[in-house]
């Protein structure tokens, strides 16, 4: 009898992320099984492989960077958990300088209006009681 497995499977074996009984069915067909073997091993060095381009490839294509606004409501702390591990890593360990350039741009860019946004508050809180003063007693 032979078992079959997907490559999916194989990758969640590896990852040992496969419930229990998937686990040792697997094991178990390993034992008896070269031609699974020789899957697990190439999957394995595409994963090795795999990892090692991924930073290239990305550098090199750009491929998946995430939009300005993404990067922008990353810094701002409003991004989901997910896609802000995601940035982090597009940024930090992939090491996009095009989107390093962009987050280092609209950091100071947010920074800016930060200040734009403290100093009009103000303002309005001295108008409201500049009026509030003037309006004074009937
Ligand atoms: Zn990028």
């Amino acid at each position: 009898m032979t078992m079959s497995f997907s490559n999916a499977e194989l990758e969640a074996f590896l990852d040992e992320s496969l419930p229990a009984e998937r686990m040792a069915a697997i094991e178990e067909t390993l034992r008896g099984s070269d031609e699974l073997q020789q899957r697990l091993v190439e999957i394995n060095g595409r994963r090795d492989a795999g990892l090692h381009s991924l930073g290239e490839i990305w550098r090199r294509r750009r491929l998946s960077c995430p939009t300005r606004e993404q990067l922008g409501s990353y810094l701002l702390g409003v991004l989901a958990d997910e896609a802000a591990e995601y940035v982090r890593f597009h940024v930090q360990s992939v090491g996009c300088r095009c989107c390093a350039a962009s987050v280092e741009d609209l950091r100071e860019q947010q920074s800016a209006a930060d200040a734009e946004v403290v100093q009009q508050r103000r303002q309005r809180y001295f108008q409201s009681s500049a009026g509030y003063l003037r309006r004074g007693k009937p």
